[in-house]
């Protein structure tokens, strides 16, 4: 067992704090990670503060994860020490299933096993990655390529993954007109995305605080959906729309802006009900979806695809002791784009 030092909820009415963790012994075939950078999710401050549910405490978040391999399990073959690696927001499947099989592990029908606040297979509850080592079994574990510089990729292994399988999914690329809702870390990373496959994309975001932004960043428009304006300028313009807000927001309003059998796509996850109302489906034959994360072959997949677009995360690297201002910041919309602690700072 190594004890590790690491940054922890206490309780879900506490700012995090300094603490330790343990992490198990090596296994045959786990790896053990250095971790050097780790991103700060959305999803981190909905579980820690119990908007998805109970959980079990001290709990240390973390499910983007960039660090360096510094040993390995006998039994491993993909990785060696010195290689640049990442995990996300899972550490383990059943891998029998029809889902994993089919490398959508996310979608597990025993349910992925978390990176943070899941039972672990040996019982124990996952502690994620603000930390600085964590042991993972290899096939959970994804390679950073060598022109990714690791803090900017950290953000990669969720928020990326996140946008990028939907966009995948529903083949956003060339004479799509793509919308994105929310301009945090998951929408600036499908602004990039999206234009990266060729979409026409469009931000829609509270306010034009971050217009510029957002053109720079590879959006081709951007609206303001505090102007009621906007709806009715886009109304029938996109084939898809991707949700990423983190509060419950008019989703019937939204669908108003599909084409014909347009498609939006959940990924935003709040702890209330998004009501919908049946005529904003009915009346242009639309969808509305979710999408959760994306299975390990596609991360690495999108983690290559950012290496040929020459793409990352923006990011403001904090150290330990800014964790509670940066949760502070994230739940007022003040993120460009990313915070990723520093974990030498732990
Ligand atoms: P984030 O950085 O806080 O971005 C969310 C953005 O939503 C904000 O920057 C803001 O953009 C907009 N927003 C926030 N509150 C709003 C409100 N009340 N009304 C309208 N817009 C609002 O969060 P994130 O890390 O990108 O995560 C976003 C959501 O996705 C979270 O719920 C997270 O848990 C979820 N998530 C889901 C998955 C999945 O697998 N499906 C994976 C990761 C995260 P503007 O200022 O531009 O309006
Ligand atoms: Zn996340």
């Amino acid at each position: 067992m190594l004890t590790v030092n690491a940054y922890a909820a206490p309780s879900a009415t506490e700012d995090l704090a300094r603490t330790t963790i343990e992490r198990r012994d090596v296994g045959p075939h786990d790896v053990l990670i250095d971790i050097k950078f780790a991103g700060i999710c959305h999803s981190d401050i909905h579980t820690v503060r119990g908007d998805w549910g109970p959980q079990s405490y001290p709990l240390a978040p973390g499910h983007e994860i960039a660090g360096v391999v510094a040993e390995v399990g006998p039994k491993v073959t993909t990785y060696a020490v010195g290689d640049r690696v990442g995990v996300g927001c899972m550490v383990n499947s059943c891998g029998k299933c029809s889902n994993c099989r089919k490398g959508e592990e996310q979608y597990c029908e025993k349910g992925n096993t978390g990176t943070y606040g899941a039972v672990d297979r040996d019982g124990t509850i996952t502690q994620g990655g603000y930390s600085t080592h964590v042991v993972v079994t290899e096939n959970f574990v994804v390679r950073i390529p060598d022109s990714l510089e690791l803090d900017a990729a950290a953000p990669l292994l969720c928020a990326g993954i996140t946008t990028y399988s939907p966009l995948r999914h529903w083949s956003a690329g060339p004479g799509k007109k793509v919308a994105i809702v929310g301009l945090g870390g998951l929408g600036h990373m499908a602004v990039k995305l999206a234009h990266a496959m060729g979409a026409e994309v469009t931000v829609l975001s509270q306010s034009l605080k971050k217009q510029e932004d957002g053109l720079r960043l590879g959006a081709d428009y951007y609206h303001a959906t505090s102007d009621p304006g906007t709806f009715e300028t886009l109304a029938g313009t996109f084939d898809l729309i991707i949700n990423t807000v983190s509060a419950s927001i008019d989703i019937s309003a939204y669908l108003q802006l599909l084409t014909l059998d347009g498609t939006l796509i959940n990924v935003g996850a709040p702890a209330e009900p998004l009501p919908v109302n049946a005529f904003a489906l009915i009346a242009g034959r639309r969808s509305f979806a979710g999408s959760m994360i994306g299975g390990i072959q596609q991360t690495q997949e999108m983690l290559d695809f950012c290496a040929e677009h020459h793409l990352s995360a923006e990011i403001e690297v904090i150290p330990a002791n800014k964790i509670n201002d940066a949760y502070e910041r994230v739940m007022a919309s003040d993120v460009r784009y990313r915070f990723v602690i520093d974990t030498s700072t732990l």
